[in-house]
């Protein structure tokens, strides 16, 4: 197929998905509000815009990859009428809702949108490590699809626009709640003179080790039974040991507490014999 791409934003993460592009065989456009930007681009072969609706124009498919919803939104706003028949992709990071919002925005106007989350750094775009989850428009999905699976693994996770962006956030999150751990463990260990590195290599030894626990304890909160397994009273002790064992070195305890009070409220309230995964429930805001 003969279609362009266009790439709207050229930072680390459009300059990556441009090359990429490019580097397959893609004829590509690009635009960046610092025009500088477009320089390395033109020299290796793509098309420089000098406004969006330039590069709307000379394309099929629009990706998107400014910094944030505010940013897409003040760009796209006034081009609506330049974006019909077009497929836009956004791959902005953006909260479900602000890919829900962007997308109704777009079916107002009778305009093609899916919306995209990258789960991948710019280095990684392009190899097998690289993934992208995609929501919204199927046929868009479909349309766009040979640009988009140079990028890396495209899944398209369904019609609601939002769904990309659930997943990414859910992903995100329990990617920083293990850092979070890491910088616990890294402040406690530091106490008595280890440093940092070292503890990061412990704990990427460890939590290896521990991954594959992680399957089970998904079965038990879809189960919502949560019988058996490891119970709200044996982990309770076991983070107010955790909680006790910072503050000794010195070191605050600060993301295991707000775990630790959410089981002491299952305990009073006579579910401590329950799974520890329970406290999934206490999470659902009523
Ligand atoms: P950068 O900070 O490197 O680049 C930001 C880009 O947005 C630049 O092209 C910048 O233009 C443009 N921009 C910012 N504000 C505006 C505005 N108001 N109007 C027009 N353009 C604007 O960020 P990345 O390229 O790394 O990230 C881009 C998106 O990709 C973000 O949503 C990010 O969350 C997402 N992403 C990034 C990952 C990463 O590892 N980098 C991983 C996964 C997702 P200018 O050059 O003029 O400043």
């Amino acid at each position: 197929t003969n279609r362009t791409t266009a790439v709207l934003g050229l930072g680390a993460m459009g300059s990556a998905i441009a090359a990429r592009l490019r580097d397959t065989g893609h004829d590509t456009v690009v635009w960046n509000r610092t025009a500088a930007k477009t320089a390395p681009h033109t020299e290796a072969g793509s098309r420089a815009a000098p406004t969006p609706a330039d590069a709307a124009a000379l394309a099929d498919t629009i990706l998107v990859v400014l910094l944030d919803h505010a940013s897409v939104r003040e760009h796209l706003e006034p081009l609506a009428a330049d974006l019909k028949d077009k497929v836009i992709v956004n791959l902005t990071t953006t909260t479900p809702n602000q890919a829900r919002d962007t997308a109704a925005w777009a079916a107002d106007h009778g305009l093609t949108y899916l919306d995209g989350a990258i789960m991948a750094t710019p280095d990684m775009i392009g190899t097998p490590a690289s993934r992208i989850l995609y929501s919204g428009d199927r046929t868009a999905y479909d349309t766009a699809h040979d640009a988009l699976a140079v990028l890396g693994a495209a899944d398209y996770e369904g019609e609601d626009a939002g769904l990309a962006s659930l997943k990414d956030m859910a992903l995100l999150t329990a990617m920083y709640q293990m850092f979070s751990g890491l910088v616990q463990a890294a402040a406690m260990m530091r106490t008595v003179g280890v440093p940092a590195a070292a503890t990061a290599a412990e704990v990427t030894g460890w939590l290896g080790a521990i991954l594959p626990h992680l399957d089970q304890f998904g079965a038990v909160i879809d189960e919502r039974t949560y019988e058996g397994g490891q119970s709200v009273d044996f982990t309770r002790a076991a983070i107010g040991s955790l909680v006790t064992a910072a503050r000794e070195q010195g070191v605050g305890a600060d993301f295991l507490e707000p775990l630790l009070s959410r089981l002491d409220e299952l305990s009073a309230t006579g579910r401590g014999g329950a799974d520890w995964t329970s406290v999934t429930e206490q999470l659902t805001i009523r």
